[in-house]
């Protein structure tokens, strides 16, 4: 295949076939599907759109894992994740440059995310597990048993691919359970990458399974199969609430990890400077594929042309162009279909009123799906554009009329994910960010800690449970308690 292979130690990408039992299979008779770079419009491989038969086998085969795999010590997988963390940092820049080329990611957000977090998260999964109370005794005697809830069918999107699959595959093997994962089908590559490096460090076989395809048909036929455990989704509303409805029909646990539209609240006494240009920088990356992007900026009202000005400078200081150029700020959006979807919105604000105060258009670059970072205000609260989740390069300004107003913008969405608070008064600060009704707050523009145990996730449409520190792992748990227990042990 046509992905550059930079290491000499790079490992092989099987494109057209899946992961299964450790073994890779290539089912002939099935559907293949291009994957595309979008930063030159070219083909640089194809997947297997794999069948109901293929997904029953991924199953059977996590299902035979599972009777050793969850009987092994927390200590003996919590090496396992270790090792596939090393795994990850000898192969950094394979995988960094294999997901700029199929996300259209700039390779230095790609090596930050999408090879060194992954192995801080292996890392930081594998020590909780280490010191985790696996088995404890309450306030009756009884023991209080964590064990492992069993097959866990992964379904993963595109915009974070390494990052999304490692924040489910770390605290699903840690607990004990093993998984056929359904990579997104617009970056499903990395996914291959992952399971050769899951190959190469002698997991045992059948506990990491992929199976590649289109959410429609592949996922479609294996959230139906109902051969797992726990359903473990990131991805949109739409997509999230159908899988929660199969799920919830089985009575299968699922942990729903959606969308966002998250607000980024700036006090009267903040540094409007620093809190415009880090909102900008956070609502940027990855093109504003970001599912906890901070897409409304809300200032005071009497600041809110000064906020515009400055976001506008912002937004046009960005370099578009080669993500794999080190100098590109800005890729590509990841499909035309993404692309158009941005541009909809923007236009159709723009009939209804607001101002585009910088960007709303393709670039001029001659291939690749580029959009300008875009800047919009004058805005209706009640615009399409404010509510819904855009996934493109576009922030919009809004104004509010103290702090009471203030927070009750940012809580006036269906989603809670995350959220920002700018204040030069950390206590002002801190108690704002607890009338947030969110499941991430940042207080100035913190940057996510090296260690990242913090949990993840949303409030209301933004999902149910978390990712991410001993809260990921507890999702993977079923708790079992055994009253008269003669503690022999
Ligand atoms: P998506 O369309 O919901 O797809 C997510 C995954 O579900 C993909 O693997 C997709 O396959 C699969 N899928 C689609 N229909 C399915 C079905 N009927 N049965 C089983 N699987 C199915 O989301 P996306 O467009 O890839 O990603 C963008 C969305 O993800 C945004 O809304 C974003 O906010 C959200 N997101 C949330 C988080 C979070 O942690 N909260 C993180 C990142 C992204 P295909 O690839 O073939 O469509
Ligand atoms: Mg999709």
């Amino acid at each position: 295949m046509a992905v550059d292979v930079l290491s000499p130690a790079a490992i092989e990408v099987r494109d057209n076939a899946v992961y299964i039992g450790g073994m890779w299979l290539a089912p002939h008779e099935t559907a293949r599907i291009d994957v595309v770079n979008p930063a030159t419009e070219q083909r640089i491989g194809s997947i297997v759109d794999a069948t109901p038969e293929v997904g029953k086998h991924a199953f059977a085969a996590a299902r035979r894992a599972f009777h050793d795999w969850s009987r092994t010590t927390p200590e003996a997988r919590a090496d396992y994740l270790d090792a596939l963390a090393d795994a990850l940092e000898r192969h950094s820049e394979q995988l960094a440059v294999l997901a700029t080329t199929e996300i259209g990611m700039p390779i230095r957000e790609s090596r930050a995310v999408q090879a060194d977090l992954p192995a801080r998260v292996l890392r930081s999964t594998a020590e909780i597990a280490r010191s985790f109370d696996w088995d404890t005794r309450d306030a009756s005697g009884s023991s209080i048993v964590r064990e492992p809830v069993g097959v866990v069918l992964g379904i993963t999107p595109w915009n974070f691919p390494v990052h999304q699959i490692i924040a489910k595959l770390a605290p699903a093997l840690a607990a004990g359970c093993t998984m056929v994962l359904k990579p997104a089908e617009l970056t499903p590559l990395n996914a291959l990458l992952l399971a050769g490096l899951c190959e190469e460090i002698g997991l045992p076989p059948g506990v990491f399974n992929v199976v590649t395809g289109a959410g429609a048909t592949a996922g479609e036929a294996l959230l139906q199969d109902g051969g797992y455990d726990i359903v473990s989704f990131t991805g949109s509303l739409t997509v999230g609430r159908h899988i929660g409805a199969v799920a919830g029909d089985r009575i299968i646990r699922a942990t729903l990890e959606l969308g966002g539209k998250s607000p980024a609240v700036v006090l009267d006494d903040a540094d409007l400077d620093a809190a415009v240009r880090t909102t900008v920088r956070n609502c940027f990356t990855n093109a504003g594929q970001k599912c906890n992007a901070p897409t409304r900026l809300i200032v005071p009202e009497r600041l809110r042309t000064d906020a515009v000005d400055i976001a506008v400078e912002a937004a046009e200081a960005y370099v578009l162009g080669d993500p794999l150029d080190e100098a590109t700020t800005m890729g590509p959006l990841v499909s035309g279909t993404q692309r158009r979807k941005v541009l909809d919105h923007v236009s159709a604000a723009v009939t209804d009123g607001a101002r585009l105060a910088t960007g709303g258009t393709a670039s001029e670059h001659e291939r690749g799906y580029f959009v300008r970072p875009t800047i919009v205000t004058d805005l209706d609260p009640a615009a399409a554009i404010v509510r819904e989740e855009v996934f493109g390069p576009v922030l919009v300004v809004l104004g509010h009329d103290g702090e009471d107003d203030a927070v009750h913008q940012a809580n006036d969405t269906a989603y809670g994910l995350s959220a920002e608070v700018w204040s030069s008064d950390e206590a002002r600060a801190a108690a704002v960010a607890r009338k947030i009704r969110a499941g991430q707050v940042r207080v100035n523009g913190v940057r996510t800690p090296a260690l990242p145990v913090s949990p993840f996730g949303g409030y209301k449409s933004s999902g149910l449970g978390r990712e991410m520190g001993a809260y990921a792992l507890e999702e993977f748990l079923e708790i079992k308690a055994i009253l008269g227990d003669p503690h022999l042990t």
